[in-house]
């Protein structure tokens, strides 16, 4: 049962018992409809705030806001002052990031041993694009037309940028939009995830003490049938950067169509994890088991379907099963824990409504299986990592998209065959191989289709590096140079000197 905002034990400088508001204009304003709605601490079921409600009105506000600033002088900043304001920003991220991450662990209960882990990342992120705000260039292209025709592309900002989140990682989620945002001069309409809004409007908080100057960061907490609906079709929105399920992702490329926005899109996966015998089984029982438990599964590349070579599958799903056991589930501002609740109850019942569905279709729970029962768990949201063995590919645990903490542990014999198998799914997000043989980590990363292939290693994601997915996993790029190109327009020029 939820606690009302004024009984919140005072955990955290921002959470001072006063309602959140969003930002718009430059401005901390209370949603048009006065609503709000309460953002829980999904380890305790705990009110940590009461947040301003945003729907269809209020981004219609922060969409003018965003497009005057748009036509303003933000227009008018050079790359330089605009690398200045990054790296301004990520310093004060820098200075704040135990609070920040703090906030991430109460609000979506992501252990603090992990978001912490993540600082490294999400400050080293906003100084990459600092950098990229003084490389964007065009190019001069020679062309074949007779005379004296000078032709060159000019890279221009897309304009105003409505970008749509989600909950499983709030603070990076919100840098991955607003940094290349920065970085090429466009401004933008950020909706943080209903689970979880309050690291978004924290992080803009700093984002106007670092001198971003107002409209061109506005945030608007609230649903997604709602605001985020509303921004996704709104018609003086540019583009859409979104993260999230694909079935919203369908919704969102519908909405689009008024104005034939610019959409980019990170989805989920099915990814497939491939363990072959020769791999060294020490470190790939821990990556396999963290490619799935990290987060407690609430990662989009998580690599869910554990395909094992058959001569060592039964040891090794054992070990897999041991290591899940031995991990610490529990509140996450412990730092002994290492797996946090589901973010909510909605996510509860439909992790334990697939840990059902396995069963019933004959898979075998080797560890977990059930949501964890006790008093320190009672409250929030805890399901166990769970290793399911004799999965078979046609199972709905070995199709679907959990986003819990469970692995579906799938026999192979034969690198041709487990290549197909890997990719008979809808998605093409992340995938795993482990092995010691070059040549079959190297067929592997041709032949797998999805958008990262990790050898020996799971989710390794750095700033440079592009991120996105093949298939129902999306399109666009997040992170390196590639993603810089998903806020930029192309245009080209042509002058007739003779
Ligand atoms: P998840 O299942 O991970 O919560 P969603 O795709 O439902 O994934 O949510 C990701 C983000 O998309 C959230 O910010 C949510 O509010 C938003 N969202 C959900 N439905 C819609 C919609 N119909 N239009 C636009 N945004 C939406």
């Amino acid at each position: 049962m939820a606690m009302t905002a004024d009984r919140i034990h005072q955990t955290h400088p921002f959470l001072d018992g006063r309602p959140k508001r969003m930002l718009i204009d430059g401005k901390w304003v209370e949603a048009a409809s006065g609503k709000t709605f309460d953002s829980i601490n999904p380890a305790t079921g705990e009110v940590l705030a009461q947040v301003a409600e945003g729907d269809a009105e209020d981004i219609r506000r922060a969409v003018a806001a965003a497009r005057r600033a748009f036509d303003g002088s933000w227009s008018k900043w050079k790359p330089y002052e605009r690398q200045q304001v990054l790296l301004k920003l990520a310093d004060l991220v820098e200075q704040h990031i135990d609070d920040l991450t703090m906030l991430d662990t109460l609000d979506m209960g992501a252990p603090i041993t992990r978001m912490r882990g993540g600082r490294r990342r999400a400050i080293g992120m906003l100084r990459y694009y600092a950098g990229m705000a003084t490389s964007i260039h065009g190019e001069t292209i020679e062309n074949s037309l007779p005379g004296e025709i000078f032709s060159y592309t000019l890279k221009e900002p897309v304009g105003v940028v409505g970008a749509i989140i989600p909950w499983n990682g709030p603070l990076t989620a919100a840098i991955w939009k607003v940094g290349p945002a920065l970085a090429t001069g466009c401004t933008i309409v950020l909706k943080p995830a209903e689970e979880a809004p309050l690291t978004a409007l924290r992080f803009a908080e700093l984002a106007l003490e670092a001198g971003v100057p107002e409209g061109v960061i506005n945030v608007v907490p609230g649903y997604g049938e709602t605001a985020g609906a509303a921004l996704a079709a709104h018609m003086d929105v540019d583009k859409v950067a979104f993260t999230g399920s694909h079935l919203t992702g369908q919704k969102i490329i519908q909405a689009s169509a008024g104005n034939l926005k610019r959409v980019s899109l990170e989805l989920g996966g099915k990814s497939p994890d491939i363990v072959f015998a020769d791999a060294d089984m020490e470190s790939t029982v821990s990556g396999a088991a963290m490619a799935v438990f990290s987060n407690s599964g609430q990662i989009c590349s998580a690599g869910t379907r554990l395909f094992v070579e058959r001569k060592v599958y039964e040891e090794f799903v054992g070990r897999v099963a041991e290591f899940g056991k031995k991990l610490k589930v529990g509140n996450g501002v412990d730092p002994e824990v290492q797996i946090g609740p589901l973010v909510s109850e909605q996510q509860l019942d439909r992790v334990t409504g697939y840990l059902d569905i396995g069963k019933r279709e004959g898979a075998r729970a080797m560890s977990g299986g059930e949501r964890l029962k006790g008093a320190e768990y009672d409250r929030g949201y805890f399901v166990p990592p769970t290793v399911f063995a004799d999965v078979r590919d046609d199972m709905k645990i070995a199709q679907e998209e959990i986003f819990g903490p469970v692995i579906s542990a799938i026999p192979f014999t034969d690198l041709d065959e487990v290549i197909g198998r890997a990719n008979a799914t809808l998605f093409g997000l992340g995938s795993g191989v482990w092995t010691r043989d070059v040549s079959k980590a190297h067929r592997l990363a041709k032949g797998i289709r999805a958008g990262s292939v990790w050898v020996n290693c799971y989710q390794a994601m750095d700033p440079a590096v592009p991120f996105g997915g093949y298939k129902m996993s999306g399109y666009g790029r997040e992170s390196g140079l590639q993603q810089l190109e998903e806020y930029l327009n192309v245009k080209a020029v042509w002058i007739k000197t003779a």
